[in-house]
């Protein structure tokens, strides 16, 4: 018998960490996800493993965004030291992502430690080091979609494209035990078969359990197309104005959709009076990783925007300015008009962004263009929610810049779209609903028994589900 743990991503979107066990398997690890939100010295703080680091066998990574991946290097410097396996793609992102998460935590717990100095209480010791990352790098052991490898003897384990982000993956493990064999297939998150450079998720056919995301479970999302006409007629009323253009956008999979639809409007010729600059240089790295696998991306929708490109960077928006150095971002602080900038943090609690708003919030010329989730007590929510005076740097300033949201983009599958993944199995297996807030898997769970008759499980954290 095989069982598996739920142990994160349980009614909640970030922390994704589940423990498959049976004799024949050993213990696997499917994701090592963080928590999001809050500082990193409290959140890390709070993150206790409900299992042995080392004796855990291998790891299994679906994706290398931070809250699916980022306690590797914990995990590490706690004695694991098996395989992590995951998708070649995935490999080059999480040294990106990992590397920027220990560099914000440890820059974080530094100042944290200068204050409690001063309050003549002791320093707190890392989580984890530079070092741990690393390690946790040199661990990965990279497959192939559709490549079939070994866990152990008796088990093998396969990816599937989950279309998500670059590398995502769906992951599904055959565990073969006194001559019968169990499939678990653990979605990941799947991605939105209407976003742009992502192929649409694979449909699986066969499996006893499914552990299935439900991120956007309570709703479906608008048309693409109606997003892509507001962001023309943003553009055309931001140039009436002779104004400066800033997107806040996340360095992985948003930031190279935005340049795919800005490379879209460039060819329509509503992109000629700006100057696109791309500042923040993880974006960039992350851009160039996305270049590396230009051809595994979705060709169709390259081709329909842009025909012959081989290369995001070169040939969506052929006059893109790649900010790298400090000295180029704070030469951008001089371009009076028609400079659109694009920079993370995506809901601006950090990077590049805060900036360029604390320099341009004031004047009522520029327009700040949402798209992605503003979650809560970030700037990006209180901009979004109409705020007139926000704090940027310990500086008031006074909101008069022009806000627009931009709702069509997503990552994630909606309602009707996770309805159509699992409706594929033909072998109705016991589905756990994961990743998701508790609200939004009621609904799934409601919709996918009205529609479908398929009864759900909404999992618990702790929760020992057997297979
Ligand atoms: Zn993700």
């Amino acid at each position: 018998m095989a069982t598996v743990k739920i142990l994160g991503a349980a009614q909640e979107v970030t922390g994704s960490c589940h423990l498959v066990e049976s004799p024949v398997l050993g213990k696997v690890l499917l994701d090592c996800g963080m928590h999001q939100g809050a500082n990193s010295i409290k959140r890390l703080g709070k993150e206790h493993f409900a299992f042995e680091p080392h004796d855990i066998d291998a790891v299994v990574l679906s994706h290398a965004h931070l809250d699916h991946s980022g306690l590797l290097p914990k995990l590490v410097s706690l004695g694991f030291q098996g395989p992590i396996y995951c998708a070649d793609a995935t490999a080059d992102l999480l040294k990106i992502m990992l590397l920027d998460s220990v560099n914000i935590y440890l820059g974080d717990l530094e100042r944290e430690n200068r204050k409690r100095l001063r309050k003549g209480n002791a320093p707190l010791e890392p989580e984890y080091s530079e070092d741990d990352v690393y390690k946790t790098l040199l661990l990965c052991v990279t497959k192939d979609y559709s490549e079939s490898f070994n866990l152990s003897d008796h088990a093998r384990c396969t990816f599937f494209d989950a279309g998500h982000i670059l590398g995502s993956a769906i992951v599904q493990i055959q565990i073969t035990e006194k001559g019968s064999t169990k499939t678990l297939v653990f979605s990941g998150d799947l991605g939105n078969k209407n976003a742009v450079l992502m192929k649409d998720p694979s449909y699986l056919q066969q499996a006893d359990i499914v552990l299935m995301e439900g991120t956007y479970g309570d709703r479906n999302h608008r048309p693409i197309e109606d997003t892509v006409q507001q962001l023309r007629e943003i553009l055309k009323e931001a140039e009436t104005r002779r104004g400066n253009i800033m997107i806040p956008a996340f360095a992985v999979g948003r930031t190279q959709e935005i340049l795919f639809y800005l490379g879209q409007l460039h060819r329509e010729g509503i992109l000629q009076n700006w100057q696109v600059i791309l500042d923040s240089p993880m974006a960039i790295e992350v851009t160039k990783i996305y270049d590396s696998w230009f051809s595994s991306l979705d060709q169709k929708d390259i081709n329909q925007a842009t025909p012959n490109a081989l290369s995001i960077i070169k040939d969506f928006i052929p006059s893109l300015f790649l900010s790298v150095t400090p000295e180029n971002s704070m030469a951008i602080n001089k371009i009076a008009s028609g400079a659109l900038i694009i920079a993370g943090s995506g809901m601006c609690n950090g990077g590049r962004i805060k900036h360029h708003l604390k320099n341009r919030l004031w004047d009522s010329r520029n327009t700040v263009i949402f798209c992605g989730f503003q979650a809560m007590g970030t700037l990006g929510r209180l901009l979004v929610d109409g705020k007139k005076m926000v704090k940027i740097f310990n500086d008031s300033i006074a909101v008069k810049a022009n806000i627009e949201t931009l709702g069509g983009f997503s990552a994630h599958a909606d309602q009707k779209a996770l309805v159509e993944w699992i409706s594929h199995f033909s072998t109705s297996p016991k589905l756990v609903l994961v990743h998701g807030d508790g609200e939004a898997l009621d609904k799934l769970s409601h919709a996918l028994w009205e529609e479908k008759g398929i009864s759900t499980i909404i999992a618990t954290r702790g929760e020992c589900i057997a297979f």
